[in-house]
Order: structure tokens, then C-alpha cells, then sequence
């Protein structure tokens, strides 16, 4: 249930009405928002007669929500969230890029990859150290030596890193990482995200192979509930009947979860597509259905990558592409970051 206050509503006409709630055991959230205060009650609210709600002189209206996502529903939480990494804001009006290779090789590598990314423009690094792959015989990850990779990078670009957690267990060895990322696989792993929910850490949620939006935004919920607010949502493709690509992008789903959430909304092409050539149009399409973000996968050396060569920019036509972004995202009126 959500009550919407009256715009001149006091803090005492606010403490009075929290402390009358106490009563029905619900637990009560006060949204001060730019434009009107809302309070959202979770739990069981059938006993609350709305009516009597209504008639409390602060109260401009009353709601009963339908969904089952509380606290990333928009409905809740009117603004947008904004979430901030390192000077930069995600979900502020701003796009962020966050580029680099799908898997942390080397020293060199990585190193190369984020000095030529940072100099095409984008905004925070990625890399995954903990890599889901399909085989148990690919390349599995440098696993902690590749985060002391990552966390080499960003001392020397100063660009924060973005990069996977697979296991509950490891989450000690990211400490000192700016953004968690829990890949598609592990959207529904809800030991990961109870524990990811009790961090004070910023976790990019990929949506699963065939989550829907309802699964990805229960298991966002999963994360907040557990009191971390800090989720940013990730479109990546999802699983369907046309095999030309790795994945079909639903870009639609850009636009129908700014609607549904307050929640910052990434989109990768990489991932969604599986093919260099459709990397470009598919970002800038994602730029144009709102993107708060979009997550692209940079190599030095695509072709003698470890993992998702046939998908990885070179830094070259990254840097190219980052020109068309940036002046698609600036006519969107959400410019890339700048933050030098
Ligand atoms: C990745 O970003 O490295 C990755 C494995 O993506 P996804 O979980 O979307 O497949
Ligand atoms: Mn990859």
C-alpha cells in the first residue's frame, strides 16, 4: 500500500500518522521525494481499512499495490535512484560506459585495455575474474589474482571496476571492487543476493537467460530487502527461438523497467548479441530506449582473447563507437560522464 502525502505536510503530521500505522505490524518506509512524500507500507495490509487512511487530514491519496516488487517499484519510490561510484552518478541523468575485456588475462592486458578505454571515453572498467562458462574446460578465471589485476587498472586509470562474484563465499575477495556483478546465471542464486543485499556495495543484476522483468525485479527485491538499495539493473538478451544471434536483445525492456522501477537500467550488447558488428547499433538503440548505462566488452587483442573473441571490440572501433554515443546520449539529454 502506498499513501501519498499532501505537499505542506509537517514532520509532526508525518510522525503522527507513522506512529497510528504501528498498529497493523506493517513495516513503513518514508519516501521523501523532489516532488511529494509517500509513504510505502510492506506486509500484510488488509487489515488497514483505506478509508480511514484517507481521512487523516495529510493524506492526499491511498493505493493498493499490485506487484510483488516493493521496494524497486516505482510506485514506491517516485524519483529515480542514483547511485554513486567514484564521482560518477549511475541513474543521474548521466550515461556511464563500462568497458573492457570479457575476462582478465594479464597484467599487460588489462592494463592496455583500460588506459585505451578510458582514453576512448568510457567511465568505469569491467573484467571478470570469476568467469561462468559454459564448458568446465574453458578458461575459468584468474579468480583473486584477477581482481588485484582490476584493482591495478583503477590505480592507474582511475576508472572504477565493475566484475562478477559466482559464489557466496568469495564475496571477502571483493571488498575493495566499485560495482558487483551477478551474471545472468547467478540472477536467481538467492544465497547470493541475501548476502549481496546485506553489503553496502552497488550490484549490477544481469537479467537471466529467460528471467522476465518480474523475476528480475523479485530478485532486485531480494537484494534490497535485505536492506542494500543500491541495484542496478541489466539487460543482456535473454534466450529465444532465433539462433542468428547468441541472444535476442529486448530493448523494449529498457523503457517498460524505467516505467516499472526507480532502479538504473544498464544494457549489454556484447552479451546480447554475441557479434561485433551488431555491438554499435545495439548500444546506440539501447542509448535511445533511455539506458541509464551500457556495459561493452574491449580487448586489446580480441582475436587471441581468452574468452568471447568474437564479440569483443578493439579499442579502435570502441573509441568510435564511444563518439556516436556520446553524442546520441548528449541529444538524449543523459551526456556521458565526464569526470576527466
Ligand atoms: C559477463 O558480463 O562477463 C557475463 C558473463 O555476462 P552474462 O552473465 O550476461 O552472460
Ligand atoms: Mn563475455
Amino acid at each position: 500500500m502506498i499513501i501519498v502525502l499532501k505537499n505542506k505536510t509537517t514532520e509532526q503530521e508525518i510522525n503522527e500518522l507513522m506512529s497510528w500505522l504501528t498498529q497493523f505490524k506493517v513495516t513503513t518506509n518514508l519516501v521523501q521525494g523532489v516532488h511529494s512524500n509517500i509513504i510505502g507500507l510492506i506486509g500484510d495490509t488488509t487489515q488497514i481499512d483505506i478509508e480511514a487512511v484517507q481521512a487523516k487530514e495529510c493524506v492526499e491519496g491511498v493505493q493498493r499495490v499490485q506487484e510483488p516488487y516493493k521496494n524497486a517499484n516505482r510506485k514506491f519510490h517516485p524519483d529515480d535512484t542514483v547511485i554513486e561510484v567514484r564521482g560518477r552518478t549511475i541513474g543521474g541523468g548521466k550515461t556511464q560506459v563500462m568497458a573492457g575485456p570479457c575476462s582478465v588475462e594479464t597484467e599487460e592486458q588489462i592494463i592496455t585495455t583500460a588506459i585505451a578505454v578510458k582514453q576512448a571515453g568510457a567511465t568505469m572498467l569491467r573484467g571478470g575474474a570469476f568467469k561462468p562458462r559454459t564448458s568446465p574446460y574453458s578458461f575459468q578465471g584468474l579468480g583473486k589474482e584477477g581482481i588485484d589485476l582490476l584493482l591495478k587498472a583503477r590505480e592507474v586509470t582511475g576508472l572504477p571496476i565493475v566484475t562478477e562474484i559466482m559464489d557466496v563465499s568469495d564475496i571477502d575477495l571483493f571488498a575493495d571492487v566499485d560495482i558487483v556483478q551477478v551474471g545472468a546465471r547467478n540472477m536467481q542464486n538467492f544465497t547470493l543476493l541475501k548476502a549481496l543485499g546485506r553489503c553496502d556495495k552497488p550490484v549490477l543484476l544481469k537479467r537471466g537467460l529467460s528471467g522476465t522483468l518480474q523475476e528480475l525485479l523479485m530478485s532486485a527485491e531480494y537484494i534490497m530487502s535485505e536492506g542494500n538499495q543500491k541495484v542496478i539493473l541489466c539487460e543482456r538478451g535473454i534466450r529465444t527461438f532465433e539462433p542468428a544471434m547468441r541472444n535476442t536483445l529486448d530493448l523494449a525492456a529498457v523503457p517498460l523497467l524505467r516505467q516499472k522501477t526507480h532502479l538504473p537500467v544498464t544494457v549489454d550488447p556484447s552479451h546480447a548479441t554475441g557479434i561485433v558488428s551488431l555491438i554499435e547499433p545495439c548500444a546506440l538503440g539501447a542509448v535511445a530506449v533511455g539506458a541509464d548505462a551500457l556495459e561493452i566488452e574491449v580487448h586489446n587483442d580480441p582475436k587471441n582473447a581468452w574468452s568471447d573473441g568474437a564479440q569483443q571490440l578493439t579499442p579502435s572501433k570502441f573509441a568510435q563507437t564511444m563518439e556516436k554515443i556520446k553524442a546520441l546520449a548528449e541529444f538524449m539529454g543523459k551526456p556521458v560522464d565526464n569526470v576527466g
